[in-house]
């Protein structure tokens, strides 16, 4: 379930501090600390599991609790917006895509136009 010297299984069990957004059973979701947005969150399973690569079948539950909790949070911020939110999720797999934490998670963006600076899909 966890991994002893994984930084992300230490905040979901409580070991090392982070601002705790919500959680259940299956995935915790904290804020960014370096936030890259106006709203910039992380969805992680509560489960160790390294990226997407490594994501088994047994695991599929997972990726639709992340699934929901990104709904969840999207409507959270649409009560407040009184909109529907627009964000990004964006998953970065192995380190040269960029993963830092090699514990999965999705960044939850949202309040910035992430195409702005050049990037293009
Ligand atoms: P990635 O580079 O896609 O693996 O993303 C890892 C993210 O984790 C980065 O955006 C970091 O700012 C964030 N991060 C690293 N350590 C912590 C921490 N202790 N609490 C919250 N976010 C963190």
């Amino acid at each position: 379930m966890f991994q002893n010297d994984c930084i992300f299984c230490k905040i979901i069990k409580k070991e090392i501090p982070a601002k705790i957004i919500k959680e259940n059973d299956h995935v915790m979701v904290i804020e960014d600390v370096s936030p890259k947005a106006p709203v910039h969150y992380l969805i992680l399973p509560k489960k160790h599991i390294i990226n997407l690569n490594h994501l088994k079948e047994q695991d599929r539950d997972v990726t639709w609790h992340m699934v929901k909790m990104a709904q969840e949070i999207a409507r959270d911020i649409e009560k407040e917006s009184g909109k529907e939110t627009s964000f990004n999720i964006i998953a970065n797999n192995g380190a040269d895509a960029g993963q830092s934490v090699f514990h999965m998670h999705w960044h939850f963006i949202s309040g910035k136009n992430i195409y702005l600076n050049g990037l293009e899909l």
